[in-house]
């Protein structure tokens, strides 16, 4: 996985994660290991992967099988530059990876859709009548998007006061998180030109794990008529590194059955979905970091390929960096879900992190982290992590 990391007083640079050390691309470089790569000589000393990222797949793919060959030698490879060529994570500070021009949120975990539909419209179906012919998605804010580790301030917004008639502003009592994972995009769409949808997974350069903190009681008020708004842009998590999209191949698996079948431009006959196993865990502050939630990616209803086809159907462009997120994703059963608002039933379950702590909402002091898995090769990958902590 490719991330920025500065250490000491070196400017932010491109790394590549490796166990609890990160392998200094530059340093690589210089040693000659990337040599007869056609690679810009600054390209690793960026304060962002952008410029990395538009090398395209051909050159990722040639650098990850040089640093792999590397990494299986370490011991001979290595030896007269191991010092210099690795850091310890624990001595880095790393930087939100990529400069995200654009950001938007898409609502594909179809158990998440299922779920809020039923908490918020108890009398109607539980999912919209668009939801299983596009794929549904708001255009969110890039500027208040952050690494992980950095913390995340409990937002004063306007919201209904408790008996549910007067508008009232002060921080939000119903403070939420929201697994998802983001796409982050590889390679520029033209203007007023659509993606094919079999061809839309090149756009994409990798993937990582995304909090999506929402603000439950200002996003309801203010969510009808043009949706999300103050109740969610006020921090998103991004991991701090990026696995390249062609990594999941071993993990490509068939995604649920889409009916009714959707229109044309949306249509793909290859599998479109991965097998990563998520995590969701939260800290109170002074306690034990507990595992609140297990699902899969598999839980999708749209795969990556569907969301372009449909960001792009229109003409709307798409840049290298962008992010696109996937929504909440949610299983089936009660501890599968991706937000506390299904976990605790908007509020009115709360959940037990130990025999004494039991939990609604999210409180000052809390931390969440995202973790996600992928079995490859015989071992597992591990995604992410996206953490934060809550402050007033
Ligand atoms: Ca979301």
């Amino acid at each position: 996985m490719y991330g920025i990391f500065s250490y000491d007083n070196d400017n932010p640079r491109v790394g590549f994660k490796y166990g609890d050390r990160i392998l200094d691309l530059e340093k690589v470089r210089l040693s000659g290991y990337f040599d007869s790569i056609p690679i810009d000589e600054y390209v690793f000393l960026k304060p962002v992967l952008n410029d990395f990222i538009r090398l395209g797949q051909s050159i990722h793919r040639t650098i990850g099988q040089r640093i792999n060959a590397l990494l299986a030698n370490d011991a001979v490879a290595l030896a007269d530059v191991q010092d210099q060529v690795f850091v310890p994570q624990s001595k880095a500070r790393m930087h939100l990876p990529v400069s995200i021009g654009d950001y938007t949120d898409f609502y594909a975990g179809i158990h998440h859709a299922e779920n809020v539909g039923r908490i918020f419209r108890p009398d109607g179906p539980p999912l919209p009548p668009n939801y299983k012919h596009m794929p549904v998605a708001y255009h969110g804010r890039a500027s208040s998007i952050v690494v992980s580790g950095t913390p995340i301030r409990r937002p004063t917004g306007q919201f209904l006061a408790a008996d549910g008639n007067v508008p009232v502003v002060g921080p939000s009592q119903t403070l939420d998180f929201e697994l998802e994972l983001g796409l982050i995009i590889g390679k520029q769409s033209a203007f007023g030109e659509a993606v094919p949808v079999e061809e839309a997974e090149d756009y994409i350069f990798g993937i990582t794990l995304f909090n999506d903190w929402s603000a439950r009681d200002i996003q309801r008020w203010e969510y009808q008529p043009l949706g999300p708004f103050l109740g969610k842009n006020f921090g998103s998590t991004l991991s701090a590194w990026v696995l390249p999209f062609y990594t999941l191949e071993p993990v490509r698996i068939a995604g649920p059955v889409q009916e009714p079948t959707p229109l044309p431009y949306l249509q793909i006959h290859k599998p479109g979905h991965f097998a990563i196993d998520l995590e969701v865990w939260l800290q109170p502050e002074g306690g034990e970091e507990v595992c609140i939630c297990r699902t899969s990616a598999q839980h999708l209803y749209w795969n990556f390929a569907q969301m372009i086809a449909h960001h792009t159907i229109g003409g709307c462009n798409l840049n290298v960096g962008d992010v696109l997120a996937t929504g909440t994703i949610s299983g089936t059963l009660p501890n599968s879900c991706g937000s506390l608002l299904e976990l605790t039933w908007n509020g009115e379950r709360a959940i037990a992190l130990n025999d004494t702590h039991r939990q609604t909402f999210l409180a000052d002091g809390d931390t969440v982290t995202l973790r996600a898995f992928a079995q490859i090769d015989g071992n597992s990958l591990e995604l992410g992590p996206a953490t934060g902590v809550i402050y007033s």
